[in-house]
């Protein structure tokens, strides 16, 4: 098949070229010498895309269920209550992942679409007298509905009923691409994993955990054994791990943080934030709406778009991937069928984005939505150009340091050709 698929899925995204060859690596011995000159910098340097100083960074084998897991069973107790808002398919598995380890969980239900229920977070926070919640957890950007909420308002409802127990981030699709503050905000949990903001395959389950949290780990009696804190933060120090590591991941996650580095954190979220935008004016000029009920929670990684009555947004997507070639992201668990999802995260810029909008309106309107075909191409088009900065000047790449000089090209002799 000619041309490359185009993956516009909410994570996986894009791994790039430079990752994907940091990766291609012959296997190396994880308990060498030198292995934690690999791996001591890269938890170092990751605690940056968490902005935290304070916290400890940890990296397990995974993907971003496991971190879930290692926040929840590392700082609880059997019977514990926790507070949890639920208003999509990622903070459903979460609360669900509670109740199957035990927890006690208080859910805030609201509609699919809209954000986390900052206000009734506040009232049941200060209904309770006695602190018998110890965590809340807490769906930075849900990624079934492209819905961002409000983390740094849950700390001021936790400040504000002066309530103790631990807030819990799950930010698997905002880290790294959605602004991000752990210390600043007061998380106590901030779980990520890798196939998303970090543009590397999954298989990384991230966490960063605060004091407070960490200091729970002695009183916590939830069984762990492959996510247990102790056991990894004591082989951590010394720069291994307490298992066999991936090393291609590894490798991968400190290429991802020198390429987050090299661009800048808040540049990269500034690009999301025009991306997002760009995608928005096309979902207005189509005529169609986002899931997300209010602009205030509008995703800059996700945008879950409702189909019309009478189509099935599976329809849509399946149509985009046999005939384009093309990837979105489908409607989850209670919104499948009403919607599909354009992933705009990771590795990305205007053009292919502009592509994958391009191939939306085809699969879209061969599904029968009746849309005019170029719109949101051009509205997309507009935003960007009328918001567009001159790209960094670019050098060539330096040559192989083993090339071989170019031969010089032979001099004619004064001579040749004589006499022709
Ligand atoms: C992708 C995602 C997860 C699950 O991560 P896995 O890596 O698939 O385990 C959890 N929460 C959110 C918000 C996500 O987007």
């Amino acid at each position: 098949m000619a041309g490359r698929n185009f993956l516009f899925v909410p994570g996986p995204t894009n791994t790039p070229d430079r990752i994907l060859r940091a990766m291609h690596i012959a296997m190396e011995d994880h308990r060498s010498s030198s292995f934690p000159s690999l791996a001591a910098p890269v938890l170092e340097d990751l605690k940056q895309i968490f902005k935290t100083t304070k916290g400890q960074t940890y990296i397990f084998p995974a993907s971003g269920t496991g971190a879930w897991e290692a926040a929840l069973s590392n700082t609880l107790s059997p019977g514990d209550r926790v507070l949890a808002g639920r208003f999509g398919q990622f903070s459903h598995l979460w609360i669900d992942m509670a109740q199957r380890l035990g927890l006690r969980v208080d859910i805030l239900d609201a509609e699919w679409g809209e954000g986390a229920p900052i206000e009734r977070y506040q009232e049941a926070l200060a209904a309770d007298k006695q602190h018998e919640i110890k965590a809340v957890l807490f769906t930075h950007n849900e990624t079934a509905t492209g819905v961002t909420s409000d983390a740094a308002g849950a700390r001021k409802a936790l400040n504000d009923a002066k309530h103790p127990a631990l807030l819990m981030v799950d930010g698997v699709s905002s880290i790294g691409s959605i602004d991000f503050r752990m210390d600043e905000w007061g998380v106590d949990c901030a779980v990520t994993g890798s196939q998303k903001g970090l543009m590397l395959p999954a298989g990384l389950g991230l966490l960063a955990v605060s004091p407070k949290a960490a200091a729970l780990y002695e009183s916590a009696k939830l069984p762990r054994v492959f996510f247990d804190l102790g056991d990894m933060r004591k082989a951590n120090a010394t720069g291994y791990f307490p298992y066999t590591p991936s090393l291609p991941l590894l490798y991968g996650l400190r290429e991802s943080l020198a390429m987050l580095f090299e661009e800048g954190l808040d540049n990269v979220i500034a690009r999301h934030h025009r991306l997002a935008e760009g995608t928005r004016a096309a979902v207005k000029a189509w005529g169609l709406e986002l899931c997300a009920k209010e602009p205030r929670w509008y995703s800059d990684t996700v945008s879950a778009i409702l189909v019309p009555p009478g189509v099935n947004g599976a329809e849509v997507i399946d149509i985009a991937y046999r005939r384009y070639n093309l990837a979105l992201g489908a409607g989850l668990a209670r919104m499948a069928g009403k919607l599909f999802r354009i992933g705009h995260l990771g590795d990305l810029n205007e053009c292919m984005l502009l592509g994958g909008i391009a191939g939306a309106e085809m699969a879209m309107l061969d599904a029968g939505i009746k849309i005019k075909a170029g719109s949101g191409v051009g509205a997309a088009q507009e935003l960007w150009r009328k918001s567009s900065t001159p790209l960094e000047q670019r050098d060539l790449p330096p040559r192989a340091p083993d090339a071989q000089p170019a031969a010089a090209p032979a001099k004619e002799k004064a001579t040749a050709g004589a006499g022709r």
